[in-house]
């Protein structure tokens, strides 16, 4: 509920911004974000850092088993793992897909097994993704990243554990993204700035506009998603 009926948005807006709480960025290629997920890839990462680690679909080698072997120790044993990922499959760039394949049905179920988000990177493959989860019985919970996918998919999609993380596409009013945040379950939605040099402050406040909701409420609706999705939380 919109505690302050009278106080219309953006007046709202200039007089109370977020102060104590925190706009989450849930995937980022940027180090050293304070609320944010860095997408750690194979870099030396600082200690006590949220950070996602996983097989990007463009990187599956025909070994990729030894780097899964890694990613599994880390993400058992550093509880700054928030995530997998980004996992997933790519028509446009890549190995072939069996292999795609392969490297994406470990990390979900490595994902499941830790009860921690996995971060889908999906382009030209959503075949791919439904064939996974209409044949798997456990599936983790997927954070499809970058969404800018037409709402019909996206409905489908709400019959599984797939919530939809929103970057720099919001900025364009006509866009997907856009679209979908406005018809979106409130109990669905990530923001997130990828590899863009948007700061996430943006991204937040052009979700705002679209939803016409205090970036401290979506703020606090992303935490409370997050915290409902994994057992490593945040605040
Ligand atoms: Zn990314």
């Amino acid at each position: 509920m919109y505690p302050f009926p009278f106080l219309r948005y953006p007046v709202f807006c200039l007089f109370f911004r977020p102060s104590g709480m925190h706009c989450w960025d849930i995937h980022t290629h940027h180090e050293g974000q304070l609320y944010s997920i860095f997408q750690a890839g194979g870099a030396k990462i600082e200690a006590g850092i949220p950070i996602s680690v996983g097989i990007h679909p463009w990187e599956v080698a025909p070994n990729w088993e030894a780097a899964f072997e890694k990613i599994k120790l880390d993400a058992a044993q550093n509880p700054c793992v928030l995530a997998i990922g980004e996992a997933g499959f790519d028509r446009l760039k890549g190995p072939e897909i069996p292999l795609q394949k392969a490297a994406f049905y470990a990390q979900a179920s490595l994902a499941a097994q830790l009860e921690i988000p996995l971060i889908l990177h999906c382009v030209k493959t959503h075949d791919l993704l439904m064939e996974y989860l209409k044949s798997t019985k456990n599936p983790p919970f997927i954070l499809w990243h970058g969404w800018n996918q037409k709402p019909e998919l996206a409905r489908q999609l709400l019959s599984f554990p797939v919530f939809f993380s929103f970057g720099k596409q919001l900025l364009q009013p006509n866009s997907n993204a856009a679209h979908w945040l406005s018809a979106c379950p409130a109990d669905r939605v990530f923001f997130e700035t990828d590899d863009s040099a948007l700061e996430i402050a943006a991204i937040y406040q052009a979700a705002s506009l679209i939803l016409q909701l205090p970036e401290v409420v979506l703020a606090e609706r992303v935490i409370a998603n997050w915290n409902a999705i994994s057992k490593r939380m945040i605040s």
